[in-house]
């Protein structure tokens, strides 16, 4: 899938999570603090692909691409794991709370949003047609559904046309549906 489509389903999912499980205080910092995590979130997993657009932020971003394509010399292998996973969780676990002041961000909240643009990016990788390999090292790729046929071809006009429009129809739905609650969410920003 292209970072487009990983972005606003990581999204997505990230308003059904802030809604689902509505979090008891939530300041302005710590909003923008978890929708840009929640992005970066969703990028990472492809940090092993040469065209990622986490490399552009950085100065110097295409040598440390071209060294990291050799470290990870296969695209879709750690990174879209379970182990990959938990090596994220672990290191921002670390990270966070020595990177964001706590006195202004919840850094909680913003671990969370990251970790749901991860997850929801390995999910959204099943359903393409080369499929999830969340058992990695072992060979095993998880697909759904499990015949590749019906599975999304990376950028192809369904993945276009049909799934980005139907991530976009599901927000608007989801919102109205939800609207109490996420207005209640918004009013207590400080
Ligand atoms: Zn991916």
């Amino acid at each position: 899938m292209t970072a487009r489509t990983h972005d606003a389903i990581a999204f997505a999912s990230l308003v059904t999570a802030a809604t689902l499980y509505p979090p008891a205080s939530l300041n302005l910092y710590t909003l923008f603090a978890a929708i840009i995590g929640n992005n970066i979130g969703a990028l990472i997993p492809d940090i092993d692909q040469a065209s990622n657009r986490l490399w552009d932020l950085v100065p110097g971003g295409d040598r440390i691409d071209k060294v990291l394509s050799r470290l990870f010399y296969k695209h879709r292998t750690l990174t879209h794991s379970l182990l990959g996973l938990f090596l994220i969780f672990k290191s921002l676990e670390w990270l966070l709370p020595r990177l964001l002041n706590e006195a202004f961000v919840n850094v909680d909240l913003v671990f969370w949003s990251i970790i749901i643009g991860y997850a929801s990016h390995l999910v959204a990788d099943a359903f393409t047609k080369e499929g999830l390999p969340l058992l990695f090292p072992l060979k095993i790729k998880i697909g759904l559904p499990p015949i590749k046929a019906f599975r999304l071809t990376t950028d192809s006009w369904v993945e276009r046309l049909v799934v980005l429009p139907g991530v976009a129809i599901y927000l608007f739905w989801f919102i109205n549906q939800n609207k109490a609650t996420l207005l209640a969410l918004l009013h207590q920003i400080r």
